[in-house]
């Protein structure tokens, strides 16, 4: 393996996600000897992942390739593996293509889908965490309306064509408004023969209300806009099993085979981490610096970090801004470092939150101001496009919208699956 030979001091992040790549990009063309490692090539934008599982943007608009990025950065170098293990007494981290020595290691490895330990819906339902698993959910949706149009008994039909999503935050809400769009502007223009009057779609949620991390004007206009839409919530709906074609819950049980998880994350981890240092949600607890606590070399960021500060008693939220400025603020420190400069502690800047449900349907928090309905729609359409990595794909992105807007249609409708049921799974 090409390693480092010079005397510059050697950064390795594991995880090219909103921190990772941020963290790479603010000491490109610095003294430091960087290595950013990732189990994929490219970068991806999460919070459009529904858009891919509903046909309406293709991977490659949200995603954008590493080697490009830092085309014209020599001082960062890139390996795509899976990284398992870390030997902090050796300061190596190892990984599927070798091992990796370093002076200062950041872990940036973001969070994966908790399925609070149900076997069953671990293994039948369907997560939403990177491009392929939105790009399983999309095939099967659509594979199901083929097979829906086959069978010839009208129960399966229904459970091929009803889909349950569960988990009331912002995925499960946009995937809720995106899906029953579909609903009435493409799958019947599609499916002629198929009586979608008949297709129920389900977001069900723990707790009682949608949006938790919202204000409550929100959550009321987000939970009105849904039910107009055609979509059943379930309030206070906690699932307890599923066989593949039926969801359990406490009262009561759903017939449907598309069952989405979108009800919560653990933070991914590594083997060789101390106990100690582990906390809620599998994260990393950090000081203010997010150094991780038992280590001197070892940092932690994003949705990775468990940071306590006196307005987040609890830690900040596993959002994509906590990542991005935790990154920025670790940059400046490492400078600081080399120039023998007191530190910055971190100190998170809440810029508000936001989702959408359908066109011209959308809710916005900001400090001083909360409100909802197509001016939000815009707003949020705006945040997200200008958030995307690469101009190209900014412009791919905004030209699918306006056709989209225009036509009422996703022209995306692809099934692309391999024979290998294994490949795109997760
Ligand atoms: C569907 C969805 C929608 C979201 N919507 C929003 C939103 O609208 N607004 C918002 O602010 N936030 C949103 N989020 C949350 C946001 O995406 C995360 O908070 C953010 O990505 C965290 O950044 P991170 O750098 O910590 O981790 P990530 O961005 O997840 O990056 C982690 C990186 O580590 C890599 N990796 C993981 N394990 C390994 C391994 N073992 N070996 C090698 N590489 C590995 C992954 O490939 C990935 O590139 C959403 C998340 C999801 C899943």
């Amino acid at each position: 393996m090409l390693q480092n030979s010079s005397k510059k001091k050697k950064i390795v992040i594991a995880g090219a996600g909103f921190a990772g790549l941020r963290l790479a990009r603010k000491l490109r063309k610095t003294d430091f000897y960087i290595t950013l490692l990732d189990k994929h090539n490219f970068h991806q934008f999460q919070p459009l992942f529904y858009q891919i599982a509903t046909s309406g943007l293709e991977p490659s608009s949200i995603s954008f390739p590493l080697r490009k990025i830092f085309q014209h950065s020599k001082n960062v170098h890139i390996r795509l593996c899976e990284i398992t293990e870390i030997q902090s007494e050796n300061n190596i981290l190892k990984t599927s293509v070798g091992d990796f020595g370093y002076d200062i290691l950041v872990l940036a490895l973001g969070a994966d889908t908790n399925f609070f330990g149900m076997k069953n819906i671990k293994e039948k339902a369907l997560g939403m965490k990177t491009t392929p698993e939105a790009m399983r959910i999309r095939n099967l949706i659509l594979k199901n309306f083929e097979d829906a149009l086959v069978t010839t008994d009208e129960s399966t039909r229904l459970a091929m064509m009803n889909i349950t999503i569960v988990g009331g935050g912002p995925t499960g809400v946009e995937l809720a408004g995106a899906l029953s769009e579909m609903r009435k502007f493409v799958l019947p223009e599609d499916f002629p023969e198929l009586d979608f009057s008949k297709m129920n779609i389900y977001l069900l949620e723990a707790g009682s209300k949608l949006l938790g991390a919202m204000s409550e004007k929100s959550q009321n206009k987000v939970l009105n806009y849904l039910q107009n839409l055609g979509v059943e919530v379930m309030l206070n709906a906690q699932v307890k099993d599923f066989d593949g074609t039926n969801i359990y819950l406490n009262d009561k049980q759903i017939h449907a085979k598309t069952l989405i998880w979108a009800a919560g994350v653990s933070a991914n981890t590594v083997s060789g981490l101390s106990q100690e240092s582990i906390t809620r949600g599998n994260r990393l607890k950090t000081n203010r610096f997010n150094l991780v606590e038992a280590y001197e070399n070892t940092y932690a960021l994003g949705d990775m970090a468990y940071m306590t500060e006196p307005d987040f008693p609890n830690g900040h939220p596993q959002v994509a801004q906590t990542a991005i400025q935790q990154a920025d603020n670790l940059a400046k420190n490492l400078l600081n470092i080399q120039k023998n400069k007191p530190l910055n502690q971190f100190l998170y800047k809440d810029l508000g939150a936001m989702a959408t449900v359908g066109r011209n349907l959308a809710v916005v928090d900001l400090k001083k101001m909360k409100f909802s309905g197509t001016i939000a729609w815009f707003l949020w359409l705006f945040v997200h496009l200008m958030a995307i990595v690469g101009v190209k794909n900014r412009v791919f992105i905004f030209v699918n919208w306006v056709v989209s807007y225009f036509t009422y249609d996703q022209s995306l409708r692809l099934i692309l699956q391999t024979s290998n049921p294994n490949i795109g799974n997760r």
